[in-house]
């Protein structure tokens, strides 16, 4: 029973030994989507909700394998624990700022394009000269990207991650707090942190509509941020109910199934001009 090499532990429960085989399948899988580029963006749009206008657009990834769709809560913890999830989280930087790019050849040109960011992608050497270049090759300002971070992720090493952070916002990307309220980290941590925007958390959204103290919460969060100079996104709006809130709350963004669903690049453009279009 020791031939896993002392981390034998795993042999003994039948159900660990078939997970742990789906998990080398998928692992594997994951390795040829990457040579094949079987990975495709779809965009969340997020409005302003002052003026009702396009902010922008989340670019969300999905996995294209040979008979099916796969969504990002399948494999990235995968691809998390196999270190996979960097030059994954690079081609997303890549193909996301090559479509912000198209948009701006469109006449969109001040739209936000928001890509999320693992704790890893952020510790590979020299992060900021990476997205500095993929800026200079797409062509795409600086001002045009946001990197979407979780709390999490930003105080396992602290100091380190308010340093590349730093460095980041040098260059002139947005940097947004991700899931915002989900994490252990204390609030005064925010004052901390180089970050431009929070994005509340689903849970908290949907909780403003039962009367749970959830309106409270939401409430305090974006008088908290408008007090530190940061703006924010409410994420999972699917009610009018909802969006009314927080537009009273002055809310500045929210993104949701109510005001669109993730969507194929030549759809958010056609949402775009829809939008500007009344
Ligand atoms: P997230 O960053 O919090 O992204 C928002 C998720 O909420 C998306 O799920 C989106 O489709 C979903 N959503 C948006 N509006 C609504 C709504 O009104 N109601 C409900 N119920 N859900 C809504 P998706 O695309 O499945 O992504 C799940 C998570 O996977 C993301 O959560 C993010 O953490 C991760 N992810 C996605 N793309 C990437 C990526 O390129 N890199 C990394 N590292 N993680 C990614
Ligand atoms: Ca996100
Ligand atoms: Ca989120
Ligand atoms: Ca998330």
């Amino acid at each position: 029973a020791k031939a896993n090499g002392g981390s034998g532990m795993r042999v003994y429960t039948p159900d660990l030994g078939t997970q742990n085989a789906e998990r080398f399948e998928m692992e594997k899988g994951l390795h040829k989507a990457l040579e094949r580029e079987q990975f495709r963006l779809v965009f969340q749009p997020q409005i302003a909700l002052g003026t009702g206008a396009v902010y922008g657009a989340e670019a969300l990834v999905r996995w294209e394998s040979e008979d099916r769709v796969i969504p990002p809560c399948e494999f990235i913890p995968l691809a998390e624990d196999t270190g996979l999830v960097v030059p994954i989280g690079l081609w997303v930087l890549r193909q996301a700022c090559a479509e912000a790019r198209r948009w701006a050849d469109a006449g969109m040109a001040e739209l936000v394009v928001s890509v999320n960011l693992s704790a890893q992608q952020l510790e590979t050497n020299d992060f900021p000269a990476t997205v500095r270049k993929v800026l200079e090759e797409t062509g795409v300002a600086p001002n045009r990207l946001c990197l979407e971070i979780t709390e999490y992720s930003a105080v396992q090493n602290l100091d380190r991650c308010i340093k590349l952070l730093k460095e980041l916002t040098d260059i002139g990307v947005i940097i947004a707090i991700d899931d915002f309220g989900t994490g252990q980290s204390p609030l005064v941590l925010l004052k901390r942190f180089p970050v431009q925007t929070i994005k509340i958390d689903p849970s908290f959204v949907r909780d403003m509509s039962e009367d749970s103290g959830g309106e409270a919460i939401v409430r305090a969060v974006i008088a908290m941020s408008h007090s530190l100079g940061l703006t924010v996104t409410a994420e999972g709006v699917e009610t009018e109910e909802q969006l009314e809130i927080l537009h009273r709350m002055e809310c500045d963004r929210i993104q949701g199934y109510y005001t669109g669903r993730p969507m194929a690049s030549d759809a958010f453009v056609a949402y775009y001009r829809g939008v500007a279009s009344g």
